[in-house]
């Protein structure tokens, strides 16, 4: 089998509470995920999903443990280091969307291009290919305020995707949607894997858990083996 995407181990994460009380989000993680994989990431609230989905998107590091994306190890990266990793390799897609509220569809999506110091010209023509593929093609001049929420989860999307990262990481996004916005965002993630991308959704909805290929389940930080007693008994 070839090597893993991601591969973690012993991944730790430990906050700093109030006073001396010190709060393990993270307990020892072992886990590898491989190309082409679309994984569901499930727990209860508090569990650590957004913790561990943070250190996977490279937003922040562990205490101790190895983090290995695509064979390089992150886990000790200086912060210009970690941003460069998090504009070229990863897509990450929040549930309150994270769009500048004043800026085009087209220029949301142009962002991490520019950053980046790609050309006008390639920056804008690479935008609307994204923003086309996520279905928003005749939406390019539009601000958020004049899109829906589905539609910005799109934007969102496209601009996740606009550098072709090794992974897509999305944490709880469909959790401000409608059932209507909701199944058309989990209709383009199911189209996405189909692509091949790999994708690692948080969610707390079986129904997105079902169209995964895989189930993690979180609890107090560490991996269960199977879904959580206390859930599955009531
Ligand atoms: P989930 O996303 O599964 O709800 P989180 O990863 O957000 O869980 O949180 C895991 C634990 O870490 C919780 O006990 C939470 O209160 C704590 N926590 C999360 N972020 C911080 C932080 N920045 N500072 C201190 N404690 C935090
Ligand atoms: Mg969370």
């Amino acid at each position: 089998m070839s090597a893993p995407v991601i591969a973690l181990s012993g991944i730790t994460k430990t906050y700093e509470g109030e006073g001396d009380a010190e709060v393990h989000a993270l307990s020892g993680i072992d886990l590898d995920i491989f190309a082409g994989e679309y994984v569901a990431l499930m727990g209860p609230s508090g569990s650590g999903k957004s913790t561990l989905m943070h250190i996977l998107g490279c937003l922040d590091q562990p205490t101790a443990g190895r983090y290995l994306l695509g064979g390089d190890d992150v886990s000790q990266l200086a912060e210009d280091e970690l941003a460069q990793i998090r504009n070229e390799r990863i897509g990450f897609v929040f549930q309150a969307f994270n769009l500048l509220a004043r800026t085009s569809a087209q220029k949301n999506v142009e962002l991490p291009l520019a950053y980046r110091g790609v050309g006008l010209r390639e920056r804008a023509e690479r935008a609307r290919d994204a923003l086309t593929r996520v279905g928003l093609g005749d939406r390019l001049l539009h601000k958020p305020s004049e899109l829906s929420g589905g539609q910005k989860q799109r934007v969102a999307i496209a601009r996740a995707l606009v550098q072709d990262p090794q992974v897509l990481l999305a944490d709880e996004p469909t959790g401000n949607l409608d059932s209507k916005s909701t199944r058309d965002i989990l209709g383009l993630f199911d189209e996405l894997h189909r692509e091949g991308r790999t994708l690692i959704l948080v969610t707390h909805e079986e129904e997105v858990g079902a169209r995964a290929g895989r189930t993690i389940w979180l609890r107090d930080g560490l991996i269960s083996d199977g879904r959580p007693l206390l859930e599955a008994s009531v």
